[in-house]
């Protein structure tokens, strides 16, 4: 199964703080999750980017 290694990335501030896997078969929409910042140190909406 190929799994993609995305990044995600910080709506504020455009850090790209994390890394995750994602199934492109199963998974044909961006990826969006709230995760902790620490550049804005706050809960923000991260969003998948290459
Ligand atoms: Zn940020």
């Amino acid at each position: 199964m190929p799994r993609e290694i995305i990044q995600l990335q910080c709506q504020e501030c455009k850090n790209r703080n994390y890394s995750n896997t994602k199934n492109k078969k199963t998974t044909t929409e961006r990826l969006e999750l709230k995760k902790f910042c620490p550049f804005c140190r706050k809960h923000r909406p991260h969003r998948e980017t290459k």
